[in-house]
């Protein structure tokens, strides 16, 4: 997925923030409508190529394996995965063809190539959008900027979420002996003998916990509630209208979220990671933790004593949080701008956007997490990211999609 950035323009006409797969699928399914766009829109990116972070976060945690089905893909025919990996059956997994990490990032790679995206991103960070008249200046993080016409904002996760105790510590620690799970690499890691505490009930702990494990540690998995079993983020119910047509039909957004949450409750691991882990139970590698939580921790002795809600203290080498990302635009420096000049509603940290999501009055639409309160509970994940699409790409290649009503206050 090597691109050879091109120089950035001054002007664009489309400019996309992030080069994840949530810009690599709008930007296949837009040029699937208008071919012409092609030269016309750039993706930035601070790797400078698309889907870095993707590989990286599978390559860390070495995930063997999509939690999605071959469907779920950024290329506009659902069935191109397939075609892709008609001698490669053994790649897809069952219980429904789950694509293999290196066979979806080939395919990925692949769709590149076909749609001949590779010199379509730049290599910048962009730190601000100033909005300006009926454009928009985005600034990097090196100081310089340039203009668009129109922005799609495609940044992924959110901030790391860290629980209140890990601000409480007050011993001095090695650093990477408390870590949150974006920032564990298991590939550079050497374990043997030690007692790894992993925070959080989602599947990324699960594979943080397996990998730990064969690497020789002993890990205790935590979380406040149940480890629950579940083959996805949520219900397929929620990929169509069979949930979302109650979803859409409901007005206020506070009740929206509260579904939000009420879908994704919490995190969940599939039932193959949790039939994996029952094993390391039964041979004393794993033990689980339920219905508890760390209430403070101290460094002493060259280990961490965590106190846990229920009285009984652990004793552990490391801590691993598995505590997902919180999305709150409020506190996003690159929307900082837009709010004050094109004030929205905000619930819960998501923005309340138009039936295209977009930002109301100006060409600025978002994808991805943020947009969840449109699009539903999957907002995030790969189908989210075509469902982003249905609503994004007619405003983008139909310029009569009339922008809707803002209040709009004018700077300098
Ligand atoms: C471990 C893991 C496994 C997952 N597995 C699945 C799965 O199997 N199926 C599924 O449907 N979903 C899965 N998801 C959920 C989701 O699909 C992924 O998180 C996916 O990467 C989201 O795509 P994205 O493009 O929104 O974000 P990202 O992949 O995070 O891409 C966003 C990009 O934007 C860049 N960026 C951020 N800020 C800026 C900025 N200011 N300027 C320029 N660039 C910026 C980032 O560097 C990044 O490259 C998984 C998530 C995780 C964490």
């Amino acid at each position: 997925m090597q691109a050879t950035s091109a120089a950035t323009p001054p002007q664009i006409d489309l400019a996309l923030i992030g080069a994840g797969p949530h810009a690599l699928t709008l930007t296949a399914h837009i040029l699937q409508k208008r071919n012409c766009l092609r030269d016309k829109l750039l993706a930035f990116d601070p790797s400078g190529e698309w889907l870095t972070q993707w590989r990286r976060q599978f390559a860390a945690l070495e995930i063997g394996h999509l939690r999605s089905p071959a469907v779920h893909h950024p290329d506009p025919n659902p069935y191109e995965l397939r075609r892709f990996a008609e001698n490669r059956s053994s790649e897809l997994f069952p219980p429904y063809d789950l694509p293999g990490s290196r066979l979806f990032e080939e395919f990925c790679a692949d769709t590149v190539k076909r749609w001949d995206l590779g010199d379509r991103v730049i290599k910048a960070k962009v730190t601000r959008i100033q909005p300006k008249s009926d454009r928009f200046r985005l600034w990097f993080e090196d100081g310089k900027s340039a203009i668009a016409r129109r922005v799609i904002v495609a940044t992924g996760g959110g901030k790391l979420n860290f629980p209140a105790w890990v601000n409480q510590i007050k011993t001095q620690h090695p650093a990477e002996r408390i870590r949150h799970s974006s920032q564990v690499d298991l590939r550079n890691l050497e374990l043997s003998g030690e007692q790894i505490l992993i925070v959080g009930g989602g599947l990324t702990s699960g594979h943080l916990a397996v990998g730990a494990i064969a690497r020789g540690s002993k890990v205790m998995l935590m979380t406040r509630r149940y480890f629950q079993e579940k083959l996805f983020d949520a219900e397929a119910g929620w990929l169509g209208p069979k949930y979302l047509k109650g979803f859409a039909a409901e007005a206020d957004c506070h009740k929206r979220w509260e579904a939000i949450q009420e879908a994704r409750n919490g995190g969940s691991m599939t039932p193959e990671i949790m039939t994996q882990l029952r094993r390391l139970s039964h041979s004393q590698k794993l033990k689980f933790h339920e219905e508890c939580e760390v209430v403070g921790v101290r460094w002493e002795n060259n280990r961490w004593a965590v106190d846990c809600s229920g009285g009984e203290m652990l004793f552990v080498d490391r801590i691993w949080l598995a505590t997902g990302t919180k999305l709150d635009i409020t506190a996003d420096p690159l929307f900082e701008e837009m709010l004050e000049t094109h004030p929205i509603e905000i619930v819960k940290g998501l923005p309340v956007l138009d039936k295209h999501l977009r930002w109301a009055g100006c060409e600025l639409f978002v994808t991805g997490g943020l947009a969840a309160l449109q699009v539903g509970p999957v907002a995030r994940n790969l189908s989210g990211a075509r469902m982003a699409c249905d609503r994004i790409v007619p405003a983008i290649v139909k310029s009569s999609v009339a922008l809707s009503p803002a209040i709009i206050r004018t700077t300098a």
